[in-house]
């Protein structure tokens, strides 16, 4: 359990960064101010102390051994998955995938799926913000089966252009694979409402939820969508795990992605028969570890709960972006009307490179670059930018921390 939660107002942030032994650091003598969660969030002592259990106590492979510490290790790694399930209110466990995180969990269904489903002269449809990691495994895929990749346009704000999935919609289309949030603008995209209308075309949805799962409470089923990707490493869980959700008959008629032992139930020289669901897309031994840190990183969010984080993070995002925006020179990249935890900016005469390390040795840590969504960035006519992003452990206090860096590093590059 975390230290504490709440107070009246919501959570109690004071309390709770005492849960994170990285934010308690100097950093070039100034204490940290961590504004780079949605690259990685920082990991509380909870799942630090599951991660350490395992290792000192339950260390042994899963589904192998008749062993006491084989057993308690699977016991430990299938309850995660329960754990998870529960977190996005999937139908059953098995519908939980583990995967290495969002980017193998979209290369499972390019590949599982897309190889089987995509033919010449079919669609496949993702949106002009979308993470390399949404747009590479389909480019490819696309290339392989003769398909086409099409993109739906965002406007000025960074929102999808209304009305133009429904004209671009038709029985050619066989995937619609969209952020649900965008890890560059921090757009929230209706997905529920993209889900239903792909369906209605005839095809199916994945939602992209590296940077939804650790802000918002999600329902899969509420959601329609088929699948949905996450990464631990972004919702304080280790790194080198994450997980796809994927509908039972979606997955059931899916081929195996990768191959070996765990993931059959049979083989001879001449045929193998696979395993059940979800073991039949996790070959070889998996991350026991970090699924089990997992679990303890889900319990620790809902701890606090998925809507008293989205609102302490809504009340930032406003802070954040009014703080920011009165900085003569800077313009916030990404402006949609529903915006979640990122604020990405340009600051007029400084190279982002420049910006980020300029605040680094103010205790800052911000992310420069493209941010893994080059199309996007060059839609507003950028190589690169600055982006703050948090988390319910950050406070306004990080803001105007950031704010007043931000015009000391101005002065310093005029
Ligand atoms: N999708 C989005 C929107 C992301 O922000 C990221 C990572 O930044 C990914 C996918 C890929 O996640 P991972 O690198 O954990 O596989």
């Amino acid at each position: 359990m975390p230290t504490v939660v709440c107070n009246e107002s919501g959570l109690d942030t004071d309390l709770l960064r005492g849960d994170f032994p990285a934010l308690q650091q100097l950093v070039h003598g100034r204490q940290l101010v961590y504004l780079d969660s949605a690259a990685s969030s920082q990991t509380p002592r909870q799942v630090i102390s599951a991660l350490l259990e395992y290792y000192e106590r339950d260390r042994s492979n899963v589904h192998r051994g008749v062993h006491e510490l084989s057993q308690r290790a699977t016991d430990k790694y299938e309850s995660a998955r329960y754990r998870l399930q529960r977190f996005l209110n999937a139908a059953e466990p098995e519908e939980v995938v583990w995967t290495r995180g969002a980017t193998e969990s979209i290369n499972l269904v390019a590949a599982g799926w897309g190889r089987q489903n995509v033919g010449p002269g079919d669609e496949v449809l993702v949106s002009a913000m979308e993470h390399h990691s949404n747009i590479v495994p389909w480019q490819i895929l696309c290339k392989e089966r003769g398909a086409r990749l099409r993109v739906i346009p965002m406007n000025r704000r960074g929102e999808l252009v209304e009305g133009a999935l429904d004209t671009m919609l038709s029985p050619r289309v066989r995937i619609v694979a969209v952020a649900h949030v965008s890890n560059a603008l921090g757009t929230v995209n209706p997905v529920r409402e993209i889900a239903a209308k792909a369906h209605a075309a005839g095809a199916l949805c994945l939602v992209d939820g590296a940077q939804s799962a650790p802000h918002m409470p999600i329902d899969v089923q509420e959601m329609g969508c088929d699948f949905f990707a996450l990464s631990g490493h972004k919702m304080c869980g280790p790194t080198g795990i994450g997980a796809l959700y994927a509908r039972r008959p979606v997955l059931e008629a899916m081929a195996p992605y990768q191959s070996g032992g765990d993931m059959i139930s049979s083989v001879t020289f001449e045929h193998t028969e696979y395993n059940d669901l979800p073991h039949r897309f996790e070959a070889g031994t998996p991350a026991i570890a970090q699924a089990i840190g997992m679990a303890a990183a889900v319990d620790y969010l809902e701890s606090l709960g998925m809507d008293r984080i989205q609102a302490h993070e809504r009340d930032l995002l406003a802070y954040g972006t009014e703080r920011l925006s009165a900085i003569p020179g800077l313009r916030l990249i990404g402006t949609a009307r529903d915006k979640a935890a990122v604020v990405t900016f340009d600051l007029e005469g400084a190279h982002p490179a420049d910006l980020g390390t300029l605040l680094d040795h103010q205790g800052i840590a911000v992310r420069v670059g493209h941010h893994c969504a080059e199309p996007a960035m060059r839609f507003f006519g950028l190589s690169a930018a600055a982006r703050a992003s948090f988390s319910f452990y950050n406070t306004r206090s990080d803001f105007d921390a950031l704010a007043e860096a931000v015009e000391t590093a101005k002065e310093i590059l005029a």
